[in-house]
């Protein structure tokens, strides 16, 4: 089983946080496309496996792309794999894009999950992260897509912004959990050097929050989701019992991948290949890869980092069959400093992180890592 991914790195508008790969040259958006189309037929046979089991189209902003030509995409993919268990098919929308005639016409694709980046209902904070929606505007983007029979909703979230006082989370929270949708995504908010933020960082216009206000804030979110409901199953993601992202699930089990587009990633189980992040390149058919063979030790990193970012952990069994008995005794011998803190658990074959300490989960995993 496999999956893929269409990367579509447009964005109108340039958020304060944002240090993704993303360009505003709508100009190049119709080469992009058809030259998804051609590096999908050059690609398909990257992967071993033929058969998928979610098609993602993530950015920057996949809604920027009119559903005739997603779903022209879609139907692509289906000539190149064998497409009868794909379960999944996700679009990565911004709020403003879901208007009622991209609606109807979404109506009509195979796309039958939405993934919106909401990131606050508060109109303050929203403008503070120089988006393009206001939170009535998300809230009627979430309804529209009901209307159209979207059964899969996504949102995400922000949390730990200083500066808005201390209602705005708990009342996004609130307006998140009654729009009753399948999946909430919930990330903290962090200051990259080369964007908005940063600058205002540097210029001493912005203080980020205090570690122990980001645990304040993380728990916070982790209750309000969790008394609503949703099962906090992976360090950043919720889902409604049986809702959890395919798609996302599948890079944390080390499920192969290819990935389409400018900057995208793609995974052989070996072999992990990037096209470059050029638009303007890609727009002119030049599609320039880099790659990386993984080593054991690289295999045994991935494997201890994915799983302990989830609920379900670290599989001690899976660990002696595929890494062998040193790796497993160095797991149990770094274990026990962090099950007396209380910041790891083992239950029968299983060790994993408590879903209210996946704050510090970076420190655990890391000490784990050879
Ligand atoms: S829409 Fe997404 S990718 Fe584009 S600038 Fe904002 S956060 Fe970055």
């Amino acid at each position: 089983m496999a999956t893929l991914y269409f990367h579509i790195p447009f964005c109108k508008r340039i958020c304060s946080y944002c240090d993704f790969y993303k360009v505003g040259a709508m100009e190049l958006l119709p080469k992009v496309i058809e030259n998804l189309h051609h590096e999908l037929d050059e690609r398909s046979t990257y992967l071993s496996e033929r058969k998928l089991t979610s098609i993602y189209f993530g950015g920057g902003t996949p809604s920027l792309v009119h559903p005739i030509e997603i779903e022209r995409l879609i139907n692509h993919a289906r000539e190149r794999f064998d497409c009868s268990e794909v379960k999944e098919i996700t679009l990565e929308a911004n709020p403003d894009d879901i208007n009622e005639e991209y609606a109807v016409a979404l109506a009509q694709t195979s796309v039958n999950r939405v993934s919106l980046g909401i990131q606050s209902f508060d109109d303050r904070v929203l403008q503070f992260m120089n988006r393009r929606h206001t939170g009535t505007e998300a809230e009627e983007a979430v309804k529209r897509l009901r209307a159209i029979g979207i059964e899969n909703i996504s949102i995400d979230i922000i949390f730990g912004i200083a500066g808005f006082g201390d209602s705005h989370l708990s009342e996004s929270l609130q307006r998140a959990i009654s729009l009753d949708v399948e999946h909430i995504s919930a990330y903290h908010l962090t200051v990259e050097e080369r964007t908005r933020l940063g600058v205002l960082v540097r210029k001493g216009e912005y203080t980020p929050i205090s570690d122990e206000e980001s645990e304040r804030e993380f728990l916070m979110v982790h209750d309000a989701l969790c008394d609503a409901g949703y099962d906090h199953y992976e360090v950043s993601n919720f889902a409604k019992p049986n809702l959890k992202a395919r798609h996302n699930s599948a890079y944390w089990q080390g499920v192969e991948y290819l990935g389409i587009g400018p900057g995208a990633h793609s995974f052989s189980g070996n072999n992990r290949t990037w096209c470059t992040s050029s638009a303007k390149e890609y727009s002119e058919g030049e599609y320039m890869y880099e790659s990386e063979e993984l080593s054991p030790v690289d295999h045994y990193n991935e494997y201890v980092m994915t799983s302990l970012r989830t609920s379900q952990g670290i599989d001690l069994e899976y660990v002696e069959r595929h890494f062998g008995k040193a790796r497993l005794e160095h797991i149990e011998r770094n274990a026990s400093t962090w099950i007396e803190a209380q910041c790891l658990m083992r239950h029968a074959n299983r060790l994993f992180i408590p879903s209210t300490r996946f704050l510090v989960s970076d420190s655990i995993i890391e000490s784990f890592f050879v």
